[in-house]
């Protein structure tokens, strides 16, 4: 509020003062009569007197400014949450089949357990021996998991996801294979509760 008294607000300014505003936003539009009007505001208030000499400011710089762009760097955290999520769903899936063969795997090695075993009761001469080669494969088998484990791990990184597909494929293809064939040598051996 101007001390002066020459640009102080008069009450009906305050009243009117919401419509003088819009009035100086679209200046243009104005009939004869409330451009009159307005300019005779302008001449008693402040606050509409500097919105008048700002706006056309503010106007150009708006008309001007660079159309808005997404803050820097928006578009490539976008895109690396994107790879990201890719990875994790790759990562997840050949999880999910690492599972499913490690299970397979674990089928056949009881079979291949009970097998033994009952190798063991048919022969019981057998049996130090049968305890060494059982060590002996649970050794190997060890050693050969941490190789595939440290692989498993390594890889998926490394080696497209189809790949994944075609080495589960056929590793699940031999377990099949092993499986039958572990049949017939239990039919052939006269254990009919194998077959
Ligand atoms: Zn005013």
């Amino acid at each position: 509020m101007a001390a002066n008294g020459k640009r102080s607000r008069p009450m009906e300014c305050l009243m009117q003062h919401k419509t003088f505003e819009a009035w100086i936003f679209e200046e243009d539009e104005l009939d004869e009569q409330d451009a009159k009007t307005l300019r005779q505001h302008l001449q008693e208030c402040d606050q509409c007197y500097a919105l008048k000499k700002t706006w056309p400011k503010v106007e150009t710089l708006l008309l001007t400014a660079p159309p808005v762009m997404p803050a820097v760097g928006f578009v490539n955290r976008w895109q690396a949450r994107l790879e990201n999520q890719r990875k994790q769903r790759e990562r997840r899936q050949t999880l999910t089949l690492l599972a499913i063969s490690s299970g397979g795997a674990g089928v056949a090695l009881a079979l291949f357990s009970l097998a033994l075993l009952l190798h063991f009761q048919l022969f019981p001469q057998n049996f130090l021996e049968t305890i060494a080669q059982i060590t002996e494969w649970a050794l190997f088998l060890d050693v050969a998991g941490e190789i595939f484990i440290g692989l498993a791990r390594t890889l998926p990184a490394a080696i497209p996801f189809p790949l994944w597909m075609g080495f589960f494929a056929l590793t699940g293809a031999g377990g099949v294979l092993w499986l039958k064939s572990f049949r017939k040598l239990a039919q052939f051996q006269g254990l009919a509760r194998w077959a």
